[in-house]
C-alpha cells in the first residue's frame, strides 16, 4: 500500500530535518487558527489523503502524541472534519503513543465499498504548519546554513538582510510579503474591534478591544505599552477564535510580530515598503530557527513558538528603526535568549492561556530588544546561531509534559484546582 514514509527508514529522529532553508513563503502561511501544527498541518493533510484516494468511502485517521494530546483543544477534529465533509470520517486518538520521526504523527487510512483498507499514508505537523512531506519536496533555495554564514556573505556583498532574502527569492517574493502583510493587518484590526467570549470551556472574555480603548485614556509609554498590547491580544484572539491569521512563525506565537510591525507602522509612519522589508528580514531569522533547530512547540516547547516569534519581530523592529545588520541581529538573539527553556503547556488544550498573554508580553520585549540593539556597537559574545543551538538542546531535554501535551505546568495546576485533577484535557 502506498505510504508517504517508510517508518523503517534510516531516520533515527527529527533532526536529520536539520539543512538548509526553503523559501519563507514556507514559514509564512495564512491559514485559520487557532495551531499550525495542529490545525493547519492536519487540514492539508486530510485533503492530500482524499485526493489521493478519491474512491475510498470511508477514512480513519490516528492522531499520535502532542496531536492527540491537546488535538480537541486545538481544534484539529473540527479542521480534519472540514476538510473531508462528504465521507465518513473516523478520528483515534492516541496521546500515549508516537510515531518515529516525531511527536505530531499522523496515520490515514481509507476503505473501499468492500471494507478493504486501499490505501495508507503517514505524515507529520513539523511546526508552523508544515508537513515532514512538503518539507521533502520543498527546494533549498538559500545555500547559507546558518546566520554567521548569511552575515559573512551580506559583509561581502553590501547587502542587507532583506536584500539578501530579495537576491535568493527573488523579487516577487515582496509581492508575497504584501498579502503577509494584508492578512497580519487585517488580523490586528479585526482582533481589536471584536468583543465577546472565546471558544472553548474556559469562557475567556477577549481582551484587546478594552486594553485599546484604554489605551486611548494614557499617556506617553504606558499608553505605547498598551496599545502595543491590544494589537498583539487582537492577532492572538482571532487565533484562538479560529479567525485567518499568519504563522510567524506559527498560529500559537503569530501575534508577536504582527503586532510589532502595526505599532510601529502607527508609530513612526514606517511606509508599506518599510514594512516588507521588516518581514523579509524576520522571516530570516524565523527561518533559521526553524531549519537548524524546531517551530514546532511539540517538539522545543514554547520557545520555539512564542520565543521566536519575539525574535523575529525583535529583528524587524531593530532594522525598521534604522540599525546596522548586526545590531539587528543582536536584537533578534536578546529576543530568543530570554525565552529559552520556555515551556508550553496550553490551560484545556486551548491556544488561549499563557499564549494569548504571552503573545503582548513578547512584542513589548521585542521593542526593548530593538532598542537595546540600536543603543548597542552589535558586538556580543553569544550570537544568534548559539542561541539557535542551545534552544534545540534545551528543547530536547524538555519533559514532554511541557511540549504541547497539556500533562504539566499550567494545565496541570488549572485542572488540579478546577476539574479534580482529572488526568486528561480531553
Ligand atoms: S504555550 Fe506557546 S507553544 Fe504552547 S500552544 Fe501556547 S503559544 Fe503555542
Amino acid at each position: 500500500m502506498p505510504s508517504v514514509f517508510n517508518c523503517s527508514c534510516l531516520f533515527a529522529s527529527f533532526r536529520y530535518l536539520v539543512g538548509t532553508m526553503k523559501t519563507l513563503r514556507e514559514l509564512y502561511r495564512i491559514g485559520v487558527g487557532p495551531s499550525s501544527s495542529h490545525t493547519m498541518a492536519p487540514r492539508a493533510a486530510a485533503l492530500r489523503f482524499v485526493r489521493q484516494f478519491p474512491a475510498a468511502i470511508r477514512y480513519r485517521i490516528a492522531l499520535y502524541g502532542s496531536l492527540a494530546a491537546t488535538g480537541k483543544g486545538h481544534l484539529t477534529d473540527v479542521a480534519i472534519h472540514e476538510a473531508i465533509t462528504e465521507k465518513s470520517v473516523e478520528i483515534i486518538w492516541k496521546p500515549e503513543e508516537e510515531l518515529p520521526l516525531h511527536t505530531n504523527g499522523m496515520l490515514f487510512e481509507a476503505f473501499g465499498a468492500d471494507g478493504a483498507c486501499i490505501g495508507t499514508m503517514e505524515d507529520y505537523s513539523i511546526g508552523g504548519g508544515a508537513l515532514l512531506s512538503d518539507d521533502q519536496e520543498a527546494s533549498n533555495t538559500y545555500p547559507e546554513k546558518n546566520l554567521a554564514e548569511v552575515l559573512g556573505f551580506c559583509d561581502r556583498a553590501g547587502l542587507s538582510f532583506w536584500e539578501y532574502v530579495q537576491l535568493r527569492e527573488g523579487e516577487v517574493i515582496m509581492d508575497y510579503f504584501s498579502e503577509v502583510w494584508i492578512a497580519m493587518r487585517e488580523s490586528v484590526e479585526r482582533g481589536i474591534s471584536c468583543d465577546g467570549v472565546l471558544p472553548g470551556e474556559l469562557k475567556l472574555p477577549r481582551k484587546a478591544h478594552s486594553l485599546y480603548r484604554k489605551s486611548q485614556l494614557l499617556t506617553s509609554s504606558l499608553q505605547e505599552d498598551a496599545l502595543l498590547s491590544s494589537y498583539a491580544y487582537a492577532v492572538s484572539e482571532e487565533n484562538a477564535a479560529g479567525g485567518v491569521i499568519v504563522t510567524a512563525p506559527t498560529c500559537g506565537g503569530g501575534g508577536v510580530l504582527p503586532a510589532t510591525l502595526y505599532f510601529l507602522k502607527e508609530k513612526l509612519g514606517a511606509s508599506d515598503f518599510d514594512v516588507r522589508r521588516a518581514i523579509a528580514t524576520a522571516g530570516l531569522f524565523g527561518n533559521m530557527v526553524k531549519t537548524n533547530a524546531s517551530i514546532s512547540g511539540a517538539y522545543v516547547g514554547c520557545q520555539g513558538e512564542v520565543g521566536v516569534g519575539c525574535a523575529m519581530a525583535a529583528a524587524a523592529a531593530a532594522q525598521i528603526l534604522g540599525a546596522t545588520i548586526r545590531q539587528i541581529e543582536y536584537a533578534a538573539e536578546m529576543g530568543l535568549e530570554h525565552h529559552l527553556g520556555l515551556t508550553c503547556d496550553p490551560v484545556l488544550g486551548l491556544v488561549q492561556i499563557p499564549c494569548i498573554e504571552r503573545n503582548a508580553h513578547a512584542a513589548l520585549r521585542a521593542i526593548d530588544c530593538a532598542h537595546f540593539g540600536i543603543l548597542s556597537d552589535g558586538i556580543h559574545t553569544i550570537s544568534f546561531d548559539n542561541v539557535v543551538d542551545v534552544l534545540l538542546e534545551t528543547g530536547e531535554s524538555l519533559s514532554t509534559d511541557f511540549k504541547e501535551t497539556s500533562s504539566g505546568g499550567l494545565a496541570r495546576i488549572y485542572r488540579k484546582r478546577y476539574c479534580g485533577d482529572c488526568p486528561k484535557t480531553d
